[in-house]
């Protein structure tokens, strides 16, 4: 198959682009470098600089290579540039994302969009986990742009036949991570604790409070709903892709002391208001569709060993 991966120079994109390939797939990958790097591209990955908003340059290019499927993960990815810089957010994630979805029609193309139920859902309270059916509740631009957007593919299903699967990432962690992305305190905490540097919880002052509560999924389970999305298996699906596991940031830092195998010191720091307090997505449709989610120590075991050997090479 064709594959075309916006944003491929990312940390999710790049993971997507190497699985098409290993597994066949003629890979194009568009990227205009805001926050990717040419590192991070597959060897064998057709590369193209380009900015999805400039609609006319990607039409042309995306027209020429006639995708049998795109994957869309170039967007605005943080959730504090879109409270302070709104407009540009929903200059990429929704009208760059609408170029995406335009030349998709035009080429009969598949459309896999990379959504949010790390910020989509909004509080997800103790003991429950959000499944797709919960309404979408956004608390910061970055989550209205995914929203909205996700509202767009539904309406060009219906009215003009749009196949597409929505992927609403939790929060996202593995090799070549991006320490400002959601899930960036993986990175973040790996990098310090290797380094021998102390890491930071974020809580409040008061006992048995151990920071937010995140769903970590491993990339290679974003990388799985991909290539199963681009044979057609998800066809006109919503799919939380998670690991269901609420995990502290204390508890996630613990585990990572332990992997680094250092002397760590693990301080406590100042609650950040505006945080969400508790995300944890259901996995169950992804479960039924897709297999089981890597555990977290797996997956936190490849990455810190990524980590472990980038750092000592670099
Ligand atoms: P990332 O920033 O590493 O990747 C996004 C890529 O898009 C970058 O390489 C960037 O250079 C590119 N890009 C940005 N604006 C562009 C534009 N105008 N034109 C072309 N390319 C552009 O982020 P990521 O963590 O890999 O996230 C990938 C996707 O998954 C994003 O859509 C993000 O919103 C979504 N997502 C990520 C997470 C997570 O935990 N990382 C969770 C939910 C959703």
């Amino acid at each position: 198959m064709k594959i075309l991966v916006t944003g491929g120079a990312g940390f999710i994109g790049s993971h997507v682009a190497e699985a098409a390939i290993e597994a066949g797939h003629q890979v194009l990958v568009v990227d205009d470098l805001s926050n990717g790097r040419t590192e991070n591209l597959p060897t064998n990955a057709d590369f193209h600089p380009i900015d999805i908003r400039d609609k006319d340059v990607l039409r042309e290019l995306v027209v020429h290579f006639k995708p049998d499927a795109i994957s869309h993960h170039a967007a605005q990815a943080s959730v504090t540039v879109s409270v302070r810089e709104p407009l540009l957010d929903a200059e990429v994630n929704v009208l760059g994302s609408l170029n995406v979805a335009n030349v998709a029609l035009e080429c009969g193309s598949r459309l896999i969009f990379s959504s949010t139920g790390g910020a989509l859902y909004g509080e997800v309270p103790e003991g429950q986990a959000a499944g797709e059916d919960w309404p979408a509740l956004p608390l910061s631009p970055y989550a209205c742009s995914k929203a909205s957007f996700e509202l767009y593919l539904r309406a060009y299903g219906q009215s003009n036949g749009l196949r597409y699967t929505i992927l609403r990432y939790a929060n996202v962690y593995g090799p070549r991570q991006d320490p400002h992305g959601e899930a960036g305190v993986v990175s973040i905490f790996l990098q310090r604790l290797l380094r021998g540097e102390p890491v930071q919880v974020n809580a409040r002052a008061t006992p048995g409070d151990d920071g937010c509560v995140r769903d970590y999924v491993y990339v290679r389970d974003s990388v799985r709903a991909n290539l199963a999305a681009f044979e057609g298996a998800l066809d006109g699906r919503t799919i939380n892709i998670a690991s269901g596991v609420a995990t502290t940031t204390r508890a996630l830092a613990e585990q990572l002391v332990q992997l680094v195998d250092k002397p760590a010191i693990v301080n406590d720091g100042p609650y950040r208001a505006g945080d969400l307090e508790r995300s944890v997505l259901d996995p169950a449709v992804m479960i039924s569709m897709l297999g089981e989610p890597t555990p977290l120590e797996r997956g936190l075991t490849a990455t810190t060993e990524w980590f472990r050997s980038h750092m000592q090479s670099s």
